[in-house]
């Protein structure tokens, strides 16, 4: 099969181009369901997804299987990127699976959180008929039943070691280990013993069941790894059916088969246990347990991300020591934050396009990432206006109670977007920043005696400001020139060299606007031996009072503008109310931490 058209092509795509070709997965059976090899062979003419037949109508089959124990990141929106887009180009389908094989983690609110963020990212899991959502917890009885397959065959015996004998006897990574004094056991004493390890009646962590491969092997994790463990918990799917729980290394191939996965992506730090992968499957397919072919296993650079941290246990600590508000604080690297925050699914996109993927671990700016978010921001929000940390300006000879329309376009480069009207009267906001008493060298905007543009109004010529006791500046003046309206004939006769927005202090709405910055100050945060706590940007979070255009003040929760001069807003999903706006700012409109800064 030929390459998608306009994908950049990478090592994944040339494993799975191979396969089409030689029709590795073609005649594979698939009964439009995840099961055991025995349910998938079904005969010519059946159910399948698609196709009619019982031959898979999914090309590739591949997977997002996120644990369910904590809040999606920046690094999970590579992953999904990745197995969605893939099996979206190439007629395949992507499952979501929830990987909640560990009992003691996992809760329904995360469930419902990532099942929000992957559909926020615009994928779904829907392929012809099927709904491709799974929990692995589903297949206990599947994987304990092919448990005790293996020990039958003898590939697994119980092993009644300490936890610390165990450790000790695994050798290291130059010298191999030791057998355990268990590794005998007859298959009908494993059985027995592996059945009464399910029907309750050991303490946890008196017994495991463990693979029998070899314990001198060079690699550590074909040293008879342990595949079940006791543990008498609680499960929130399962509740207390089980009290023996697979090991993850164990679950994970056989959840990729029984779903029919063609190409399971994980990332790099898994390679070494791709040969017990396929150990594994290879035992369940020759013990008939599961769908052939097997899945293949492919690693790849997880993302790493500078001025973030994307370890689950950091952000925990971030939300749990209050350092931001929440899981969806806008500063951090969840995908909550980052949509509260108002990057769009579009520029994850386009972001996980533009890094690609590779086999070698490697470090991405995070101005990559906002650079993506202001192009598809800078195509799609309309231009508004918005003074921030506002200050009267007062305009002497303009007449009292007269008002009149200036137009101001919505997208400078999008004509067809048209101009609306913002109003005009006598007292204005402007930014407090505009006026200068003394100007610095180089400064063009207000200060007695010179002239500015009030962008697409008028030029006006400032002659003072007032002062309160404290000597805050409580109004600034000016007078207007009457026939330099911007759009009138002649208004551009009127050469002046600073222009500044400003809105109508009678028509405008306050506003509290959120000025979000990066949460770390340094690239690295807690590199070396610092404490990354310690690397926190002091001023990642500003609270701001501005004044709005009165277009602005209905705007609805999640609509996105640029504000001129200020970058791209949003208004807060949680907070922001009609007639009571909140904004935050996304990215400014230029990166301000380059060089230079
Ligand atoms: P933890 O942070 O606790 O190690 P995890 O990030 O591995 O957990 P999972 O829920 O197991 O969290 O991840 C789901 C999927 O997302 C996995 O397939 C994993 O490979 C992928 N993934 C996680 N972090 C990244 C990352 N930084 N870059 C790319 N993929 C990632
Ligand atoms: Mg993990």
């Amino acid at each position: 099969m030929a390459e998608p058209d306009n994908k950049p092509s990478n090592f994944i795509r040339h494993i799975i181009d191979g396969d089409l070709k030689s029709g590795k997965y073609a005649a594979r059976r698939w009964s439009g369901k995840p099961g055991p090899a025995e349910q998938q062979k079904v005969p010519e003419g059946t159910h399948s997804a698609g196709a009619g037949t019982a031959v898979d109508g999914a090309k590739i089959r591949t997977r997002f299987p996120p644990e369910p124990n904590g809040y999606l990141h920046f690094g999970h929106a590579k992953s999904i990127c990745l197995n969605f887009g893939l099996a979206l180009d190439y007629q395949g389908a992507c499952h979501l699976r929830f990987d909640d094989t560990n009992p003691e983690k996992e809760e329904q609110e995360y469930v419902d959180a990532i099942i929000d963020a992957v559909h926020w990212l615009g994928f779904e899991w829907r392929f012809g008929d099927e709904i491709n959502q799974y929990l692995a917890s589903d297949y206990f009885e599947w994987m304990y039943q092919f448990a005790e397959k293996l020990i039958e065959a003898g590939h697994a015996y119980v092993d009644s070691q300490t936890a610390d004998e165990m450790r000790a006897s695994r050798g290291t990574l130059t010298a191999g280990g030791r057998n355990s004094p268990y590794r005998e056991r007859m298959p009908a004493e494993n059985l027995a013993l592996f059945r009464a390890m399910r029907g309750g009646e050991f303490a946890d962590g008196t017994h495991v069941l463990r693979a029998k491969i070899a314990m001198d092997s060079p690699n550590i994790n074909l040293r008879d790894p342990a595949i079940y463990r006791i543990r008498h918990a609680t499960h929130h799917n399962t509740g207390d059916t089980w009290c023996i729980y697979p090991m993850y290394t164990y679950a994970h191939p056989i959840e990729d088969a029984l779903e029919n996965i063609t190409h399971s992506i994980c990332t790099l730090e898994f390679e070494d246990q791709r040969p017990f992968y396929d150990w594994l499957l290879a035992r369940l397919a020759e013990l008939g347990c599961v769908n052939t072919p097997l899945p293949q296993q492919i690693e790849f650079a997880r993302l790493n991300l500078s001025y973030v941290v994307l370890s689950k246990r950091k952000l925990i600590q971030l939300v749990d020591e209050k350092h931001v508000d929440g899981w969806d604080d806008p500063r951090l690297p969840t995908l909550v934050g980052a949509r509260r925050r108002g990057f769009t699914a579009e520029g994850f996109r386009a972001f996980s396009e533009m890094i690609g993927v590779t086999k070698s671990d490697s470090w991405i700016d995070i101005s990559v990432l906002e650079e993506c978010q202001r192009e598809h921001l800078n195509e799609t929000a309309p231009r508004r206006i918005a003074v921030l940390d506002p200050v009267k300006l007062v305009i002497d000879n303009y007449p009292e109670g007269q008002e009149e329309e200036c137009l101001a376009p919505n997208h400078p480069q999008k004509p067809e977007w048209g101009k609306r009207p913002v109003p005009f009267s006598k007292e204005l906001w402007i930014e407090r920043e505009d006026f200068m008493e003394a100007p610095s060298k180089g400064y063009f905007r207000l200060f007695p005696g010179n002239r500015v543009r009030l962008r697409y109004g008028f030029v006006v010529e400032c002659t003072g400001a007032d002062r309160d006791d404290a000597g805050n500046i409580t109004a600034v003046h000016c007078n207007y020139f009457a026939d330099s309206k911007s759009g009138t004939p002649g208004s551009d006769a009127y050469k002046v060299k600073g222009n500044i927005h400003w809105v109508s202090a009678r028509h405008a709405c306050a506003a509290e606007i959120r000025l979000y910055d990066r949460l770390f100050s340094v690239e690295a945060p807690g590199s070396g031996d610092r404490d990354f706590i310690a690397d926190l940007n002091p001023t990642s979070k500003r609270v701001v009072a501005a004044q709005l255009e009165a277009a602005l003040k209905d705007a609805a929760a999640e609509e996105r503008f640029q504000f001129e001069r200020h970058g791209y807003f949003v208004a807060d999903r949680v907070d922001s109310r009609p007639g009571a706006p909140v904004f935050n700012r996304a990215v400014t409109l230029k990166d301000s931490w380059s060089k230079g800064k």
